[in-house]
């Protein structure tokens, strides 16, 4: 193995350490890495002279019984920019380099992809002026979108936004002076779960997220599986009733035709005046025996879904976001027995269903996450600068 390219991956290894790890000494920095001492002192004063590491090195003295360093990233240094596109809307965050959220910012999404660049570019110089930061600190941009996206450049299919065979890759090129990482929105949402959520120590999980549409993230032996060009994962559409109601893929009995939000809601009005997703959830919470059945209904559909999912792919646990984790409390009783009776017990056993934190809060950190990603992977269009 060539020696820069070793570097490369102990440097990246000691920065997700750090990351996940504020404070951390350089003997804690060994122990997690499995890098020698000079290694993690090398690459610690490489992370210093570029400004992306503080420590309280000054107390340092060598002498036994003293503290060592404390070693963080710097939230001064270096920014990442995450760009969720939304039906409707875009939501910008802008986020410190170990991908903590500083500041969110919404604005409508251009009905024309063409506008993007121009848009996009507005809204960060903007973002970044509010936070007193400057546009040269951006080391990546990640961008997520509820579609399928090919992995070789940012070709887009968003039948939600309306945009079709959409190269968002290469409309921001030009007019985006930073590496841009596109991506689904729920491959993204499962690489927060690695990166910031409840599956860090797992290499093998399985996403499942919803909202208007119903999306699916796997990753497998520790990277994000995306398929021969980038559409794989789209559990959404696994078949759970043979010959059932019209998906918006155009197939049939896909998972998302009955329990993405659009369907949950048409069910539920059928019985009862709700007008949105809080209002269904607040309906379940009350008590409202047609919101139960639905609900119980959608556990006997997603059993079945994840039965499928355990059975192919073995995974340490199905993290369940958006409007499938906010449903499962209701779902979780006929949900079980569907799994046990369709599941292998074998891998059963070995599988958590985990509702994700991440999925339900204010900021959106997906598209920050892939950011984070692309700036730290060994072969991202830039990889970190050390
Ligand atoms: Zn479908």
């Amino acid at each position: 193995m060539h020696p820069s390219y070793v570097r490369q991956y102990n440097a990246t290894r000691i920065f997700h350490a750090l990351r996940a790890n504020p404070g951390i000494t350089k003997r804690g920095l060994t122990d997690l890495t499995g890098c020698d001492k000079s290694t993690v002192s090398a690459i610690l004063r490489a992370f210093e002279d570029i400004g992306f590491v503080e420590s309280d090195a000054a107390q340092e003295t060598g002498k036994r019984g003293r503290p060592s360093a404390n070693y963080r990233l710097s939230a001064d240094n270096g920014l990442l920019i995450g760009v969720h596109l939304e039906f409707e809307q875009m939501a910008i965050v802008a986020a410190s380099i170990d991908g903590t959220p500083i500041r969110k910012w919404s604005q409508p999404l251009p009905t024309d992809p063409a506008a993007l660049a121009t848009d996009l570019r507005h809204a960060i110089g903007a973002l970044c002026h509010e936070i007193s930061r400057s546009q040269d600190e951006i080391r990546a941009i990640g961008i997520t979108l509820p579609g399928l996206v090919e992995s070789s450049g940012g070709l887009a299919h968003a039948p939600s936004l309306d945009w079709y065979e959409t190269d968002i890759g290469n409309l921001l090129r030009d007019q985006i002076d930073a590496p841009v990482y596109i991506d689904n929105d729920t491959n993204a949402a499962a690489m927060a779960e690695y990166l910031f959520g409840q599956c860090g120590q797992l290499t093998d999980f399985v996403m499942i997220d919803g909202g208007l549409g119903l999306g699916g993230g796997i990753f497998l032996d520790g990277r994000p599986y995306r398929g021969a060009s980038g559409f794989g994962g789209e559990l959404g559409h696994i078949k759970v009733v043979p010959d059932g109601r019209i998906c918006g893929c155009g197939a049939q009995g896909c998972l998302s035709a009955y329990i993405a939000a659009p369907a949950l809601l048409a069910a539920a009005q059928r019985s009862l005046r709700v007008r949105n997703v809080e209002e269904l959830i607040r309906a379940a919470k009350d008590g409202a025996p047609p919101i139960l059945d639905l609900f119980e209904d959608s556990g006997r559909h997603l059993g079945r879904a994840l039965s499928d999912i355990v059975n192919i792919f073995n995974p340490s646990a199905i993290v369940l976001g958006g409007i499938v984790g906010r449903i499962w409390p209701y779902a979780e009783i006929t949900a079980r027995k569907e799994l046990a009776k369709l599941a292998m017990r074998a891998p059963l056993q070995n599988t958590q269903i985990l509702v994700s934190d991440i999925s339900a809060a204010e900021t959106p950190v997906g598209a920050v996450a892939l950011a984070l990603e692309g700036f730290t992977s060994l072969d991202g269009q830039k990889p970190g600068p050390w």
